[in-house]
């Protein structure tokens, strides 16, 4: 029987990718329904995507789907063929990314969850359906000119450092589910304002939005798909971005870029840049801002500290490896990075 899960080695996935002949494209979607059996439907979505030689990240739990995966360019089509045959998925977008060399994966990972983004909420505290009014791009500018319209950025504050709607108020939280209710709290008294919500794609705001109009706002909107969506109108359609500077991407890229505006600074020196990388020392990995200076310097780690660490043997990088995973603390940190 063929294994539902990717069985080969890092380096050997990293050779095969190098070694492409066809071209690949970056793209996502999502969709909250209600999934009865998650484990079969995991292996539906596993055996889909791998027979098209999909690679990615594709989380499922009985919510819902949400993906982010690179497609071979000749597949795109089958992939849109086979999603509409699931017939919860029948009318799904397919959001396609705008900065993109394909290679955004290196393997393919579908997992079930307990929900598809993390969002720190009772599950039968309101209802998720129940979400704000989708504005089209232009419709979003042009709101956002109006005198009573709040605009809010739901996303953590590693995404807003680099990239963000002017006069946006930001949580400035590190992840989704410590930002809801710090949302609720910047914008208590002012229930009956406009409020426009955006994230990344879109999936965060149908939370966020239900979750406000549950607390009694009553002039909710969202970005319709995101900041992705947003930039594609704005190359396509010529519309003014009052986005500035760079989305913030869940892949290997880490980051689109939307205008030229460079809003962010290095961790290290302070100068210009919106390079966000994960801490070259393995056992760190900590994301952060890296001008490419200070990524020669520093040799891509975070710190003199990681430097020097890189520099010893496999086996010493092994143990503080193995005590960082016993370190509750740490794994906290990690558990940061990777949701949402
Ligand atoms: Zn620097
Ligand atoms: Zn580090």
């Amino acid at each position: 029987m063929k294994k539902l899960f990717n069985v080969i080695d890092k380096i050997t996935l990293r050779k095969k990718l190098s070694e492409e002949s066809f071209k690949r494209t970056t793209c996502s979607f999502y969709k909250y329904f209600n999934i009865k059996n998650l484990e079969l439907f995991r292996d539906h979505i596993y055996i889909l995507c791998s027979n098209l030689g999909i690679l990615g990240r594709i989380y499922v739990a009985n919510e819902g789907i949400n993906a982010q995966i690179s497609v071979p360019n000749n597949n795109l089509k089958k992939l849109k063929k086979h999603l509409h045959e699931i017939n919860e998925l029948k009318n799904i977008k397919i959001k396609i990314g705008v900065e993109d060399d394909g290679k955004s994966f290196e393997k393919l990972i579908v997992r079930t969850k307990s929900k598809i983004v993390a969002d720190g909420l009772r599950i039968h505290n309101f209802d998720p359906t129940k979400v704000g009014k989708y504005l089209s791009p232009k419709k979003f500018n042009e709101t956002m000119e109006e005198n009573d319209s709040i605009v809010v950025d739901v996303r953590n504050h590693y995404e807003t450092e680099i990239g963000i709607f002017e006069g946006a108020i930001s949580p400035n939280k590190d992840t989704f589910r410590q930002s809801l209710p710090k949302i609720k709290k910047i914008l208590k008294g002012k229930e009956r304002k406009k409020i426009l919500l955006y994230c990344t794609g879109g999936i965060r705001c149908e939370k966020a939005s239900a979750y406000l109009k549950h607390h009694g706002f009553q002039d909710v909107n969202q970005l319709e798909g995101g900041i992705i969506e947003y930039a594609h109108q704005v190359k396509q359609k010529k519309i003014q971005s009052k986005f500035k500077g760079k989305n913030f991407v869940f892949d290997k890229r880490l980051g689109e870029k939307v205008t030229e505006d460079i809003i962010s600074n290095c961790h290290q020196c302070n100068k210009p840049s919106n390079s966000h990388t994960d801490c070259a020392f393995e056992p760190c990995h900590k994301l952060f801002i890296q001008c490419k200076s200070c990524s020669m310097k520093y040799s891509g780690c975070c710190s003199i500290k990681c430097y020097e660490s890189s520099k010893l043997s496999k086996e010493e990088i092994y143990e503080i490896k193995r005590q960082i995973n016993n370190d509750k603390s740490v794994i906290q940190n990690k558990i940061k990075k990777t949701i949402f």
